[in-house]
């Protein structure tokens, strides 16, 4: 479903990617871990089409398609969803009208405002989020849990095909860790590809990864299974060259 190839990709005419090659099937969830500045944000921002980086070499594919170049909303309307790291405020825009706009653009469906109020209450519960939550604007003074609560909400509501998760455990305390979680494993189905980038293992108790993949200055330099990331857990990185 999504096929990198040969990735490299330049912020600023640095180059951070130096070839990365990952293959993600329906039903499959892999995880990239790796010390910080290895590049992880930087695939997640490459895969879904930051334009501020710059591919010089390789190619994605997803669904089929070549979307190398593609822009974002193109990307979101393929099926491809990125919960940020450090989640962006928008002041002025509510969740609420955020959601309004990407279902319309996604599902071509013009929902109004009660329609997604309702559709939308079953998710916030689930998240353990208030119902006045949705008239917040983004992540204007959300604290850190709020903030990856609304990237899950975003994901449950527009139901993506592939989710690229970047460190969605960053910030959360063990309570809102569990909630996190436990939403994500139960939006798990043999049609969604995960990848879930993330720093610490704690993350991997909750949602179970069938690949665990080593990244390190822009190359993924080992892949293995959940026994590679317990190694990781007890000896760090040093041992992986
Ligand atoms: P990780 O997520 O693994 O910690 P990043 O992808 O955030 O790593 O960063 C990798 C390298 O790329 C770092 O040296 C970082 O400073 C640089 N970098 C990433 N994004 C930008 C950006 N938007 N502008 C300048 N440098 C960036
Ligand atoms: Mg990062």
């Amino acid at each position: 479903m999504l096929k990198i190839t040969n990735l490299h990709a330049n912020v600023e005419d640095t180059p951070i990617l130096k070839g990365i090659n990952l293959e993600i099937n329906p039903g499959e969830v892999h995880a990239i871990m790796g010390p910080n500045g290895s590049g992880k944000s930087t695939l997640s921002n490459v895969l879904m089409g930051n334009p501020v980086y710059e591919v010089t070499e390789g190619t994605i594919i997803f669904n089929g398609k070549d979307i190398t170049e593609e822009p974002v909303d193109n990307r979101a309307k393929e099926g491809m969803f990125l919960a940020f790291q450090y989640p962006e405020s928008i002041p002025g825009v509510t969740i609420v009208n955020m959601l309004k706009t990407a279902l319309t653009n996604i599902e071509n469906t013009d929902y109004s405002t009660l329609e997604l109020r309702l559709k939308v209450a079953d998710a916030m519960k689930d998240l353990g989020l208030s119902p006045d939550f949705v008239d917040r604007y983004l992540n204007e003074g959300f604290s850190g849990g709020e903030k990856k609560r609304n990237e899950i909400l975003q994901m449950k509501m527009l139901k993506p095909k592939i989710a690229i998760l970047d460190e969605i455990d960053s910030g959360l305390d063990v309570d809102a860790l569990k909630v996190v979680g436990e939403n994500v494993t139960a939006m798990k189905n043999d049609n969604l590809g995960l990848l879930l980038i993330t720093h610490y293992q704690r993350l991997l108790e909750y949602i179970k990864a069938d690949f665990i993949h080593v990244m390190m200055k822009g190359k993924i330099v080992k892949s293995g299974n959940m026994d590679l990331m317990e190694r990781i857990d007890t000896e760090g990185y040093d041992w992986i060259k």
